[in-house]
């Protein structure tokens, strides 16, 4: 039987071109990009290369974007980066007077723990982040940052007057991501900074733009982000490698989480993955090149898919990634992301019909996959606001470039039987 991968929000296998792209860095030009040789110059030119491509596609200067391991990491270092540099900030004797509250803070009670309401600086995130971004924020929460969680409509669009209503000048820091992972709702981005930067252009701008690179323009200008998180392998790139990007500006706000030989600017210590990173902006350029075509083409996948799946069973939903203002588009592809369709199943455990895919040899999602193979109930569903009985009885099917019509036919078709 033919394995079909509909899972491609969790990862994407390495396109053949970035693997070509990368095989050099192995075991021929395997030079540190810290040596003054030879060697170590071509590493140097070939991350200076890659660093440019990413950083032309999102509209940034060539020094604003900072290699990481993951975007996992890149999170953490725009969460914990931006408390971490407030605090030694505050620790300074003399202190900008935007900083002074924050100043008091410190004075009265170093590092946040036990600290009384009025001076706790604070961060707004959306409800429906990626794990990297929510459980940072309640680590931070823990040690006495006040933390508020955003949240969203039954589309999964954060509502932007509670996201007004909350900031105020112990604000420092907003991240909300570009795109949803697991049911594609894109976020008003350029909205958000309007709304963030007319209160105070001081306070940072964070997205997470991982699943959005590859059907949405992620021009940091037009969005208005100070900070976005980028990473290479659910575009065709390969895994454990992502990207920052700061804004010059706003880097003195940002300390490295990890220190050490000063590379990635100071930002991100640790011999760069040469390999990985020349991989990384092959799989941008590509993906960039195909964007507009595979937007219109996996859009109408799942448009279809859904369509044949409400003939074999009517009572299906879709959860979120509609319109928000609209209560819902005529097309399932608009205006979530063109690959991701997150459908509720009635009278069934998503546990179950996993286990029932990956028999018919169908692998998608129960939810996030990206949490550790926990199958604990999605987050981002239970902030849709629906109930228990519905998160778990919800599937994710993720399409991607390799995705035949043949394939949705044929997915439809053993999907009979499933359910
Ligand atoms: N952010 C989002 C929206 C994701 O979907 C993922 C996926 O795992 C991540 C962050 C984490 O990416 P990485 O696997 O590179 O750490």
């Amino acid at each position: 039987m033919k394995k079909i991968y509909l899972d491609y929000a969790a990862t994407t296998p390495v396109d053949l071109a970035v693997l070509a792209a990368m095989q050099p860095y192995f075991a021929e030009k395997y030079g540190n990009a810290g040596s003054l040789h030879g060697l170590g110059q071509e590493a140097i030119a070939a991350i200076d290369k890659a660093r440019g491509v990413i950083a032309k596609v999102i509209d940034a200067e060539f020094d604003e974007i900072i290699f990481t391991g993951s975007a996992t990491e890149a999170n953490n270092l725009a969460l914990r980066g931006t408390i971490e540099s407030l605090l030694n900030l505050a620790k300074r004797i003399s202190v900008k007077p935007e900083f002074q509250q924050i100043e008091k803070f410190s004075r009265d009670l170093p590092f946040g723990r036990n600290t009384i309401e009025i001076h706790r600086p604070k961060i707004i995130v959306s409800s429906i982040e990626h794990e990297s971004v929510l459980e940072t924020a309640r680590d931070l929460e823990k040690e006495g940052l006040k933390v508020v969680y955003l949240p969203v409509d039954k589309n999964g669009v954060v509502d932007l007057e509670r996201l007004k209503n909350s900031l105020d000048e112990r604000t420092i820091l907003v991240s909300v991501m570009c795109a949803n992972n697991e049911i594609g709702t894109i976020e008003p981005i350029a909205e958000i900074s309007k709304i963030i930067k007319d209160f105070n252009h001081e306070i940072l701008f964070h997205t997470d733009a991982v699943q959005a690179l590859q059907y949405l323009d992620c021009n940091v200008n037009k969005l208005g982000v100070d900070l976005m998180t980028l990473s290479a392998h659910k575009i065709y790139g390969p895994k454990g490698i992502g990207a920052l990007y700061i804004r010059n500006g706003v880097k003195d706000k940002i300390t490295p989480v990890i220190t050490g030989g000063g590379q990635e600017f100071g930002f991100r210590s640790g011999t760069e993955n040469v390999p990985s990173i020349v991989g990384f902006a092959e799989a941008v350029k590509i993906v960039v090149a195909k964007r507009e075509v595979e937007k219109k083409r996996v859009g109408e996948l799942k448009d279809h898919f859904w369509t044949e799946l409400k003939k074999i069973y009517p009572k299906a939903e879709i959860n979120g990634g509609l319109p928000a203002r609209a209560g819902g588009p005529a097309r399932a592809s608009e205006p979530a992301l063109p690959n991701i369709l997150n459908i509720y199943f009635p009278n069934q455990s998503s546990e179950d019909l996993l286990i029932k895919f990956d028999m018919a040899g169908i692998a998608v999602s129960s939810g996030s996959a990206c949490s550790a193979r926990s199958t604990k109930p999605s987050h981002v569903l239970s902030a849709l606001g629906l109930p228990p009985e519905k998160v778990k009885s919800s599937m994710r099917f993720s399409f991607g470039r390799s995705t035949t019509k043949e394939e949705v036919q044929d997915t439809l078709e053993r999907m009979k039987t499933i359910i």
